[in-house]
């Protein structure tokens, strides 16, 4: 088939790779529809180290992208909720099924594959195969992918597959309640479906802090009050009569986001961290205790939100709109790769379909 491979940072080309086969019993195969790439992908692209990893040395060739819709094409001899012909949305992770926090619908904390030193994001290591790929090997399907069901379209399968889940998980834990207030980091597209998930968890008030011009225009045609890094502590503070905001939500994962999240979060507020945090970044942990406020770090399961997300989606209380600004075929994820880690051209995020 082909795919995207990664040949080292930087390097991501359009190339030959293997079939993939059914490794267990538990597993099945799509033919990939349509993917698209996660700003997470990006680490892996720069040459960052992620867990163990150091992407500045070289590593095995590997199928990127953990963000994929699909037909299934075959099916292992223990998978049960799917069948051949099926459109299934496929979780960016995977867990084991197996272990205790699988079992309780925490697959974040899976322990079976940690425990084996095993990658459990799908194409953003030599460990485990992504889905940027003409066929994709889909791990504990029955745990790990759900069948589309109506009313969802392509683009919200696909936010359903990481981006919306994560923006929903940093809601949920920065305890968004109806009536409160919620500054969310970063515009973009977990950003983006936090400002959503925020209003649809009945939030009065919704700022949204973001650099650029266009992303902050994005979140103001969903209802966000949209602010510019340098004028949002003044203006947050003046807005909720020097109180502050209930929830903040860091999509950004900066220290600069997390320096500004504890200005203008109230005392006994919630902060949720989604951006994945390079190591040495500061918190200022002493002036969040003064405040008494709880800091929440960590990243989404996916699988176990989508039971309250898919209702949402469907009923249009979350739509993912104006999300997916470009559109590329496999055979130019290359220059979807540099387009959108250049952030050129006003680009959210990228839909790609296999040629
Ligand atoms: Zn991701
Ligand atoms: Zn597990």
């Amino acid at each position: 088939m082909k795919a995207l491979v990664f040949n080292g940072p930087g390097q991501i080309i359009y190339e030959s790779f293997d079939d993939p086969k059914i490794t267990k019993p538990r597993n099945l195969i799509i033919k990939v529809t349509k993917c698209s790439i996660c700003g997470s992908d990006l680490h892996p692209y720069h040459g960052d180290k992620i867990a163990k990893i150091d992407f500045s040395q070289p590593v095995e060739r590997f199928c990127t992208g953990h963000e994929m819709i699909g037909e299934v094409v075959e099916i292992g001899s223990d998978v049960y909720r799917h069948k051949v012909g099926d459109k299934i949305l496929v979780s960016g992770g995977r867990g084991c099924g197996e272990c205790r926090p699988c079992q309780m619908g925490q697959v974040n904390h899976c322990l079976g594959y940690i425990k084996g030193n095993s990658a459990t994001v799908y194409g953003i290591s030599n460990q485990l195969n992504g889905g940027h790929a003409e066929y994709f090997e889909v791990h504990n399907a029955d745990l790990g992918a759900i069948g589309i069901p109506d009313g969802i379209n392509d683009e919200q399968a696909i936010l359903l597959t990481d981006a919306l889940a994560t923006g929903y998980y940093g809601v949920k834990m920065s305890k968004v309640k109806p009536g409160g207030t919620v500054a969310v980091f970063g515009q973009g597209p977990v950003g983006s479906m936090a400002v959503e998930s925020a209003f649809a968890a009945g939030a009065a008030k919704v700022f949204a802090i973001e650099p650029v011009e266009f992303r902050r225009a994005k979140a103001a045609l969903l209802g966000a009050i949209a602010l510019h890094p340098d004028k949002a502590v003044r203006s947050i503070m003046e807005q909720t009569k020097g109180v502050g905001v209930d929830s903040v939500i860091d999509a950004a994962g900066k220290e600069s986001s997390l320096k500004q999240a504890t200005k203008i979060v109230k005392l006994g507020g919630h902060i949720s961290v989604l951006g994945i945090l390079q190591p040495g970044v500061q918190i200022p942990l002493n002036y969040l205790q003064l405040k008494s406020v709880s800091l929440h770090t960590g990243v989404t399961g996916i699988v176990d939100l989508w039971p309250e997300l898919l209702p949402l989606v469907q009923n249009r209380k979350i739509k993912g709109e104006g999300v997916f600004t470009h559109q590329f075929k496999l055979s130019e994820g290359a220059e979807a790769f540099r387009v959108f880690d250049a952030n050129e051209d006003g680009i959210l995020k990228v839909m790609i379909t296999p040629d």
